[in-house]
């Protein structure tokens, strides 16, 4: 049923990349005269590894799979953009996506003049499996289904047997993005080895602490990945940013400790914050973040923010919704105690009106 050639775009079938100077030549030399790079070593004079292979051969360790089975972009955000670029053509083509959800995956399609069919999440934040079969059965234009496991912002893990089967239906590719799996119980990397029109996104901006590097991942099958290859621009990714991903996975001990901190950390802000008459409900998290519902958002948002806490306001997209990113357990005191005097100066207001 699913054909990757059928899916590619004509032009990004013909397009000859480009070709830099260290693709022409590859190998031990003395002196470089072919990049128009400065002389003058200060460090960073050369041109970065586009192909990022030391960096890449790290990953497909970390991830146990090939390394031609992995991409590597300025960010998630790069890999998204591209695949949208690979594979939807403008004014004509569409992706979907299940909203509440992340916010770049419509933006990425907008700017690219692709269109975005919505087909919303049910009421417990699943995939709405039987609505999404009905439509990709008999709608060609859509080539992309952006699913967010876990999700951004209600916090949950979308079902893996749904992913299948939808995938299953699926003439176009379906892109799990894993932003937070580092956070939660088990990634969909595995199911490449059974579903050829799958893409995993992962990312080294939450877990790994390390969102100024920019550095995104994405893996598929080798085809899939050999096509975003081949339109990335070449230097996407600087040369401080492979060298210091490179150190951080040698020690990850350091990171998988930190996970454990933020989980206990949020266990610990679920049981003090539930106690709170204004928070009506806590929805389940498998990342580093809860959305919360709240009466008077609004309010509780300004409070927080005069004194110097900043949440995110969701309210747009869940009902008085509130994202709080967990931090560190200072902070997070801080924020327990700023709610608990909101809740002290709501009190003595209602009374006084009582
Ligand atoms: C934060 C986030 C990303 C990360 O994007 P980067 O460009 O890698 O920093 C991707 N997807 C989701 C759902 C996110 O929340």
């Amino acid at each position: 049923m699913f054909d990757l050639n059928s899916i590619v775009r004509e032009n990004v079938k013909d397009l000859i990349p480009y070709s830099s100077a260290r693709d022409e030549f590859k190998g031990a030399a003395e002196v470089w005269l072919d990049a128009n790079e400065s002389p003058f070593n200060d460090g960073y004079n050369r041109y970065p590894d586009a192909s990022q292979s030391v960096l890449k051969n790290k990953i497909s360790e970390l991830k146990h799979i090939n390394a031609n089975q992995v991409f590597l972009g300025n960010g998630s955000d790069e890999a998204i953009d591209l695949i949208i670029r690979a594979f939807c053509e403008p004014n004509q083509d569409e992706i979907i996506i299940c909203p509440p959800t992340y916010g770049m995956y419509e933006v990425s399609a907008r700017i690219n003049a692709v269109a975005v069919k919505e087909i919303p999440l049910k009421k417990d934040f699943s995939l709405n499996e039987d609505e999404i079969e009905e439509y990709i059965n008999d709608n060609k234009k859509s080539k992309l289904i952006f699913v967010c496991s876990p999700n951004n912002p209600t916090g949950n893990i979308m079902s893996q047997e749904s992913i299948i089967r939808i995938s299953r239906q699926f003439s176009g590719l379906i892109v799990v993005d894993e932003a937070y799996v580092d956070f939660a119980e088990k990634s969909n990397i595995s199911l490449l080895k059974e579903i050829p029109n799958l893409i995993i996104i992962q990312t080294f901006s939450k877990a790994w602490g390390m969102a100024g590097l920019r550095l995104g991942m994405a893996f598929a099958s080798k085809d899939i990945i050999g096509i975003i290859n081949k339109i990335k621009p070449p230097y996407n990714i600087n040369s401080i940013t492979q060298k210091i991903v490179l150190e951080r996975i040698n020690e990850k001990e350091i990171i998988e400790n930190r996970i454990d901190e933020i989980k206990k950390e949020k266990k610990s802000i679920i049981q003090k914050i539930r106690t709170f008459p204004f928070v009506r409900n806590i929805f389940p998290s498998s990342t580093n973040f809860l959305l919360i519902q709240v009466s008077r958002p609004k309010e509780i948002y300004q409070y927080l923010s005069s004194k110097g806490i900043i949440v995110r306001d969701r309210t747009k997209y869940v009902n008085n919704a509130l994202r709080i990113t967990i931090g560190l357990p200072k902070e997070n005191q801080q924020l327990i105690e700023a709610l608990q005097s909101f809740e002290t100066t709501l009190f003595t207001l209602e009374n006084q009106f009582a």
